[in-house]
């Protein structure tokens, strides 16, 4: 087979699909091929635990022309008061509704169970079959900080045959262990927690391998639509922080005070900064585990014990829940445009969906890289939070460049995938308007003042 296509978009994830809907709303023109070695579409969202939810609300997330949910305040159970967040079934649904929609222009052709050669082939993965691809624009790499979840990774230890393991996707078959522990500090680790707790096991039954320590974020702070004014309020606390912070450890003492980054333990430093989001319910929850192991990282599990940087402890019996996959790569930072080729990566940081969207349109509406490069700089993803500062100020000063650009700041406005869309309804209120000045007061000194942090850090 022979195929033609103006883009050929590698990766049917979120953000391949985000930036393909994006594209095609804004160049009536543009025909795509989007292929992925999945055969699902969603990418990593094939493969999740099944108890795995968004850590965010769903109001903001997927592709910007397809709602996702009904962007309803959660009335009780653990995220009562905030707004809804897609499980792992919806999600996998709703990509293969965006697909459908997508196919449905006439102008996409997504090829699942496709791997992309990057010689103009393509492989069928089911059949071997190689295909010849014309790509008239651009190949768009979508996969450069593909998602690594622990269903589909090889963990980085050793495991003895008859060690007790089990990847966290398959919890649910193993629950009735006498005791668990837990491998990893991230967002996933804290689900498994949660899940184990929410089937009675008593948190003096859980054991936490906890490496590092890692921060989070309060999602009752980044809540759209009719919470908005919370948000704002939450980046006016960032600004200020920013703004005023004398150093990287003053810096995280501010944001920590004001409830802009939380820590399991607050008694033990943390340094691992992925923008997971957890709310106050889930925080004291986890909290409820105490059998902390923080010897480094495990280095081999056997039946017995658990050999790890800094030393060993037994295993004494317990099912080993593997949560040590690193989600998204931290890859590094390359010009997203560049000849005969678009390379997906942050521009306002932790927001994968607004990116994706955001180069979509970028690629639509403006002519030449060097102006597309100017007004998306890649703002590296990383995982510490020695870079809060330069990754924040990133996003203010790429923003704020953006004020000549009356095109791209309505595009802002209007995606549903801004969590702020909805500010200008709520601006009559006194408190928004103290938000909005504290944060315009301060957000300008913040930017020079993380900078000046970022450098020196
Ligand atoms: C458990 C979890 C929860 C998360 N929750 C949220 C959240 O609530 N809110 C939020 O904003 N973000 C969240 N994230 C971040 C999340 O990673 C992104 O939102 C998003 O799903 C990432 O999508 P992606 O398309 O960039 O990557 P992936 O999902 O990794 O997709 C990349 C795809 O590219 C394909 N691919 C790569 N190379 C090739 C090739 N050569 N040929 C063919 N196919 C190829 C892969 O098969 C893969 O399917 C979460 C992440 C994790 C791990």
């Amino acid at each position: 087979m022979h195929l033609s296509t103006d883009y050929l978009v590698v990766g049917a994830g979120l953000s391949g699909l985000a930036f393909a809907d994006s594209l095609i709303t804004h160049d009536p023109e543009a025909e795509l091929v989007v292929v992925d070695r999945r055969t699902q579409p969603g990418g990593h969202w094939a493969d999740v635990y099944p108890f795995v939810r968004l850590h965010s609300p769903s109001a903001y997330y997927g592709v910007d022309s397809m709602p996702l949910g009904s962007n309803r305040i959660d009335v009780d159970g653990p995220n009562a008061g905030l707004y809804e967040r897609a499980t792992a079934t919806e999600l996998q649904t709703y990509f293969a509704d965006v697909v459908e929609k997508l196919a449905a222009t006439g102008r996409v052709r997504v090829l699942l169970g496709h791997e992309n050669l990057d010689d103009g082939h393509l492989r069928d993965l089911a059949t071997g079959e190689v295909h010849e691809l014309e790509v008239r624009r651009r190949v768009v790499d979508a996969g450069y900080l593909e998602v690594s979840v622990p269903a589909t990774h090889t963990p980085s230890f050793d495991i003895a045959d008859d060690a007790s393991f089990v990847p966290v996707h398959l919890l649910g078959d193993h629950v009735e262990s006498s005791s668990y522990t837990v491998l990893g500090a991230g967002k996933t680790g804290v689900d498994a927690v949660l899940w184990l707790l929410d089937h009675d096991v008593d948190p003096e039954r859980i054991r936490w391998v906890r490496p590092r320590e890692a921060w989070f974020m309060d999602r009752a702070r980044f809540q759209p639509l009719d919470l908005a004014v919370d948000s704002l309020e939450g980046f006016a606390a960032d600004a200020h922080a920013g703004a005023t912070a004398k150093d990287q450890d003053d810096l995280l003492g501010l944001l920590e005070d004001a409830g802009r980054l939380t820590r399991l333990d607050p008694t033990i430093p943390a340094t691992m900064w992925r923008g997971a989001m957890l709310n106050d319910h889930e925080l004291q929850r986890a909290r409820t585990v105490t059998d902390v192991v923080r010897l480094g990282r495990v280095r081999r599990l056997e039946r017995d014990r658990i050999v790890l940087d800094q030393g060993e402890v037994p295993t004494g019996g317990a099912l080993h829940i593997d949560c040590t996959a690193h989600g998204l790569r931290n890859a590094p930072p390359t010009p997203i445009f560049a000849d005969g080729r678009i390379v997906l990566q942050q521009v306002r940081h932790k927001t994968p969906p607004y990116n994706a969207a955001l180069l979509g349109f970028v690629e639509a509406k403006r002519d030449d890289d060097e102006t597309k490069n100017r007004l998306c700089p890649p703002n590296h993803y990383t995982v510490g939070v020695d870079e809060w500062a330069r990754t924040v100020a990133r996003t203010w000063r790429t923003e704020g460049s953006w004020r000549t650009e009356p095109d791209l700041q309505a595009w802002v406005a209007g995606t549903r995938l801004n969590l702020l869309a909805s500010l200008p309804q709520h601006l009559g209120s006194e408190r928004a308007q103290q938000a909005l000045a504290r944060y315009v007061g301060h957000v300008g000194d913040a930017v020079a003042n993380l900078e000046r942090i970022a450098a020196g850090s």
